[in-house]
């Protein structure tokens, strides 16, 4: 299906709009490809959408060739190269980006932090492209390398100038990193283009990161199942019922190895260097804006569930669901959780 749909749509891109087959019929349009290390599939609940569909291909491709590591030529790349050497001009879009992961940076006092780059290349996890030989993906750094790259991670060291768009790194080595961010922005401004033309229902769902727009046609709530952080991919262990939401998880199961027994997984503790290690398997959020919600996942799961309840008293709109490593879910805010996996205990709404 996933192949197919691809398929049809590279079709309509080399044959101008000849229409989607299978979704088509079903009053659906859909699109299912993949960016920035990760799959993505959007479905509107609307018929024959091919222009809408294409646009938001379009501009997926075009964050990703603004923001990604891995792309040279990338904005964020060379802020990187030039770090410590000079400011660099860059599109608005990063320019934004990156303004609002320094004010997550703040917000979570460091916990989050987009000057995690050079971190996140010695360990190699969260690298979007496993096939780039420079990448050991089962290499433990050495400590001394970690306490090397750890002072070229702060996120006070990234200057703005908002008038003429340009990003300076103080240090050289330093470097940018908008992982835990970007996808969320990506939803957020396929939310936008999805809105403008003026489409009521879909359903995005970006590397994981979703968003449910309007409201189902016989206006009862959507359903979205929360990944089981233990199990193989796509099982679950429960679902959410809501209404017009982003959901967004963070967890050790997305990018990891294994090594001697021990899980290493591409969420890292700016404040140690090593994988977020504390109580939690996963955190998933609700929110408005999944950019949001992105990046203070990550934040609330380097914290862990104690240290992270100040962040929700700043955002009134979030709601989690927190998933233990002893199986135990505990659930902060306004969220309609439904447990139907039997390993993992609910608890109490908090
Ligand atoms: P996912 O990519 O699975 O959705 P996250 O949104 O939590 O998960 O983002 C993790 C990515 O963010 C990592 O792959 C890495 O690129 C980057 N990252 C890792 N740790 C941090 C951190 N403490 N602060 C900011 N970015 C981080
Ligand atoms: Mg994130």
């Amino acid at each position: 299906m996933n192949y197919l749909s691809a398929l049809a749509f590279k079709k309509i891109k080399i044959l101008f709009l000849i229409p989607f087959f299978v979704s088509c019929m079903q009053g659906e349009s859909s699109l299912y490809d993949f960016a920035m290390g990760t799959a993505f599939s959007i479905t509107l609940y609307k018929h024959g959408q091919y222009k809408v569909l294409d646009e938001i291909f379009t501009n997926i491709k075009t964050i990703e060739n603004l923001m990604s590591v891995n792309i040279p030529s990338s904005d964020v790349s060379r802020i990187n190269a030039a770090a410590g050497i000079e400011a660099v001009h860059v599109n608005e879009k990063t320019f934004k980006v990156i303004e609002r992961a320094i004010y997550f940076a703040y917000l979570s006092g460091g916990a989050f932090d987009p000057s995690i780059g050079a971190l996140t290349s010695l360990w190699g996890i969260g690298n979007d492209n496993r096939n780039d030989s420079r990448n050991d993906y089962h290499r433990i750094p050495l400590q001394d390398d970690i306490d090397k790259i750890l002072s070229l991670v702060n996120w006070r060291n990234i200057v703005l100038d908002s008038e003429n768009n340009t990003v300076f790194l103080t240090q050289e080595g330093m470097a940018l990193d908008l992982g835990a961010i970007t996808k969320g922005y990506t939803v957020d401004r396929t939310v936008d283009i999805i809105r403008n033309a003026g489409i009521k229902r879909a359903k995005i769902d970006i590397g994981g990161e979703i968003y449910m727009l309007g409201e189902k046609t016989d206006k009862t709530p959507w359903r979205v199942g929360i990944q089981d952080p233990k199990g193989v991919h796509g099982g679950i262990i429960g679902f959410i019922q809501t209404g017009e939401t982003s959901v967004v998880t963070s967890g050790i199961y997305e990018r990891f190895f294994e090594k001697d027994g021990i899980h290493y997984h591409h969420i890292l503790n700016p404040f140690n260097g090593y994988p977020a290690d504390n109580e939690l398997l996963s955190v998933t959020l609700t929110a408005s804006s999944a950019m949001d919600a992105d990046a203070l996942s990550t934040a609330i799961f380097v914290l862990g569930y104690e240290n992270a309840g100040f962040l929700f008293e700043t955002q009134p709109g979030i709601a989690a669901i927190f998933v233990f490593k002893d199986l135990n879910i505990k659930m902060s805010g306004d969220i309609d959780f439904t447990l139907t996996n039997k390993a993992f205990n609910s608890a109490m709404q908090e």
